[in-house]
């Protein structure tokens, strides 16, 4: 397949990328480096298959070719940026998603959006389905990247019924791994980069606030499973085992052998009590589960973000 990866310098985006292209995939990737970094698409220049288009997909998706499939992966997805960022987030979330079902339109090709847990906003379902039509605040701090999503969701679903584009929805929670910044402000890279710098660990609210931690190579496989099958979604594609964020800093702590003292911080406002994916339909559907516990993922994150500071 020829295959587009908007968002390609991101976390998800550049594993996704390596792993086409580690299956013979030839790859566009795609990144404004909003969000996304250089350093983690460096290891693949030159690589055969490969070539990197630097593009904003809110402006466009200048890709010349015959093309099998549009990932649009591309949006800063951190509750830090939702104050700093919430234009470009509202951009890359209608505009960039029109740019990127034209493109499928006019090449024929399969789009692929990455959507998000944060469409379930304060979910009254638990654990979530599809089905559930979700609980959000429409003018809160989180709504520019809720309703983004939640938009891009409409205007992927009305484009396939109206003109037949061939697309999916993947519904992405809570995804760690190697690849994060380190300043990224989400909960792994915080714990883990304070772990390890001897910082308090920030905790807010009581940390009796659940998620649900994928692993990102398990993220990304079960995308590709997306990709690869004719099933619109949305599909859930998360790891359904549920931590409090008190059980994650415990373990992180464990894992980097630190000592560090945790800080009580407010806890921000709308943030979700609790998530955690039914993955029922990706069992069925995909034939994909993830199998990377949190504390076999943390491992290779915790090497990762130790090398980062040393650097
Ligand atoms: N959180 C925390 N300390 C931090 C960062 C986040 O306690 O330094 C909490 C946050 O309040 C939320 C959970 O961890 O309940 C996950 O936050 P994150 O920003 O990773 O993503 P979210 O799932 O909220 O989009």
């Amino acid at each position: 397949m020829r295959v587009v990866v908007a968002g390609a310098a991101g976390m998800i985006g550049s594993h996704m990328t390596e792993y086409l292209l580690g299956r013979g995939d030839e790859v566009v990737a795609v990144d404004s480096f909003i969000t996304g970094r250089p350093e983690n698409l460096a290891h693949l220049e030159g690589r055969e298959g490969y070539t990197f288009v630097e593009a904003d997909v809110s402006m466009a998706l200048p890709v010349e070719g015959h093309l099998d499939a549009i990932c649009h992966l591309a949006s800063p997805a951190s509750p830090a940026d939702f104050t700093t960022m919430p234009a470009e987030i509202l951009r890359a979330g209608s505009l960039g998603t029109f740019n990127a079902l034209e493109l499928a339109r006019e090449r024929g090709a399969r789009l692929l959006l990455a959507s998000t847990s944060e469409v379930y906003g304060e979910p009254m379902v638990h654990p979530q389905p599809e089905s559930y039509w979700g609980n959000v605040n429409t003018i809160g701090p989180r709504s520019c990247y809720d309703e983004s999503k939640r938009f891009a969701e409409a205007a992927v679903s009305s484009f396939r019924r109206s003109f037949g584009i061939d697309t999916a929805i993947a519904r992405i929670f809570n995804t760690y791994g190697p690849r994060m910044r380190v300043d990224d402000g989400r909960v792994v890279s915080n714990f883990v980069v304070q772990a390890l710098s001897g910082e308090p660990i920030t905790l807010y609210g009581d940390g009796s606030q659940t998620r649900s931690f994928c692993y990102v190579d398990d993220e990304v496989a079960g995308l590709v499973a997306l990709l690869d099958s004719d099933h619109p979604g949305p599909v859930n594609i998360g790891n359904p085992v549920e931590f409090t964020v008190r059980q994650l800093a415990e373990l992180v702590l464990e894992l980097t052998g630190s000592d560090v003292p945790l800080e009580l911080r407010p806890l921000p406002e709308d943030d979700p009590t609790q998530r955690r994916p039914d993955i029922s339909l990706a069992r069925d559907a995909l034939g994909w589960e993830p199998h990377t516990s949190l504390r076999d993922g943390l491992g290779p994150t915790i090497k990762y973000f130790r090398s980062e500071l040393d650097r």
